[in-house]
């Protein structure tokens, strides 16, 4: 099924000709209203008009997060404050966060593209959609919100939290299709077993989970335990927030990124050179139809490679292979680059291990250390020393041998590690408070 039969089955030079209007028109606009984006421009010797291809977009700057700090709170809005109808903005772990205005018009594109996304993931009118993503400034909660309801969709808007009560209203209510971070589905997982409630006698189908980088082994956990196909949605508050791209049902193999109102590039992110369909490298995105804060050539720290093959779907947009990390998790120890998915990858397919894991990194007398913390089961914690001894070895055997570090492996006992009711804090990196 297909939200939007038109505009996601556009051949390719149509959605190529309709990028390049679109970012024309983009461009003229912030040039004048944002002069934040007029000083970059001029800066590199460019005007709206002298970007006559798409190939021109390279010629142009990237926009950091740092940028929207620097013009916190509204100084990369190309609108007045009275054409804005919303404003969300995501947390900082350090000082202010970034702001983000949305139009009306802003406001309806994200509620189409959320529609196409939960038709992707297999959702239709009639499905009753439990939303556990948080409502507030973050846009997980109200942008699944207006999409679930532009699709005719039943939306339970249960936010985060009170996780008892959210297994008894999925009971209840007879939620079909469930969304909220991949994390939180575990802790969800969790929690009905010890209340004593099997998922499959639940109606819930599918589960569209986001907003922090998982793993296909995850994946494969999640569909397990909550008895659901689990569909991968990306999005970031910068450029519209959740429904930027999703997996279809169809395929589960790749997020569709909607490019009729995005431009994906893939960049070396030590060069920033665009690297050829295909390559790894960071996501940089161009939002073409934006109106409160267009971003040009955003650059989003995640990083994946695009994959330009037909889907079986039928839909013609590009997809973005699933996010393996961002560049920001990703951590140096003694001058290899680790992303924590990767540990998690090894962690997910030894028998007797929780999905539950923190990665403690240190230095000790100038020397970076790794400590991987991981819950065992209950069977496993329960067993003799030396069977916990060799669990530990294989361990640290196994991400020795596909990273190359060594670390140190602490098992813990079930349920030590804190669960997040959103995103989970994975890495402790003490370093940084030295
Ligand atoms: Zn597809």
């Amino acid at each position: 099924m297909i939200w939007n039969d038109e505009f996601e089955t556009l051949p390719r030079e149509v959605i190529e000709s309709l990028q390049l209007k679109r970012l024309q028109q983009t461009l003229q606009r912030v040039y004048a209203t944002v002069p934040f984006y007029r000083r970059q421009l001029d800066k590199v010797g460019m005007t709206p008009d002298k970007v006559r291809s798409l190939a021109d977009l390279q010629r142009l700057p990237f926009t950091l997060k740092q940028d929207m700090r620097d013009n916190y709170p509204y100084g990369l809005f190309a609108v007045p404050l009275e054409q804005i109808v919303r404003i969300h903005a995501s947390s900082g772990t350090t000082g202010k966060p970034t702001v983000v205005g949305y139009t009306r018009r802003d406001i309806d594109t994200w509620a189409e593209l959320m529609a196409r996304s939960f038709v992707a993931a297999g959702a239709h009118k009639g499905d009753v959609i439990h939303n556990a993503y948080g409502y507030g400034l973050f846009t997980g909660g109200l942008g699944a919100h207006y999409g679930a309801e532009k699709l005719g969709a039943s939306v339970i808007p249960m936010s985060g939290g009170n996780t008892k009560k959210q297994l008894m209203i999925m009971q209840d209510f007879g939620s079909t299709v469930l969304t909220c971070t991949p994390s939180y589905s575990l802790y969800l997982a969790e929690v009905a077993a010890e209340e004593g409630i099997d998922f499959k006698s639940l109606k819930l189908k599918v589960g569209i989970f986001g907003a922090e980088p998982w793993s296909e082994e995850i994946r494969k956990e999640i569909e397990a335990k909550l008895n659901l196909k689990a569909i991968d949605i990306y999005g970031l508050s910068e450029i519209l927030g959740p429904g930027v791209g999703i997996e279809c049902i169809e395929a589960q193999k790749g997020l569709h990124i909607w490019e009729d109102h995005f431009i994906p590039e893939i960049i070396n992110p030590e060069t920033g050179e665009v690297l050829p369909h295909g390559e790894h490298g960071e996501l940089v995105i161009t939002t073409i139809t934006k109106e409160g804060i267009p971003m040009i050539r955003y650059r989003t720290r995640d990083i994946t490679r695009i994959i330009p093959e037909p889907c079986i779907c039928g839909r013609t947009h590009v997809r973005l292979e699933r996010m393996s990390g961002r560049t920001d998790d990703m951590l140096i120890i003694r001058g290899v680059n680790v992303f924590p998915s990767q540990i998690e990858s090894v962690l997910i397919n030894i028998e007797g291990v929780e999905p539950h894991y923190q990665l403690i990194v240190d230095r000790e007398e100038n020397l970076d250390t790794l400590e991987v913390q991981v819950e065992v089961n209950e069977q496993t914690f329960s067993d003799e020393v030396k069977i916990l001894q060799s669990l530990s070895s294989r361990i640290r055997k196994e991400i020795k041998d596909m990273l190359g570090v060594t670390c140190k492996v602490r098992l813990v006992e079930p349920k030590t590690i804190a669960r997040s009711e959103g995103k989970a804090q994975r890495v402790i990196d003490k370093r940084k408070e030295q």
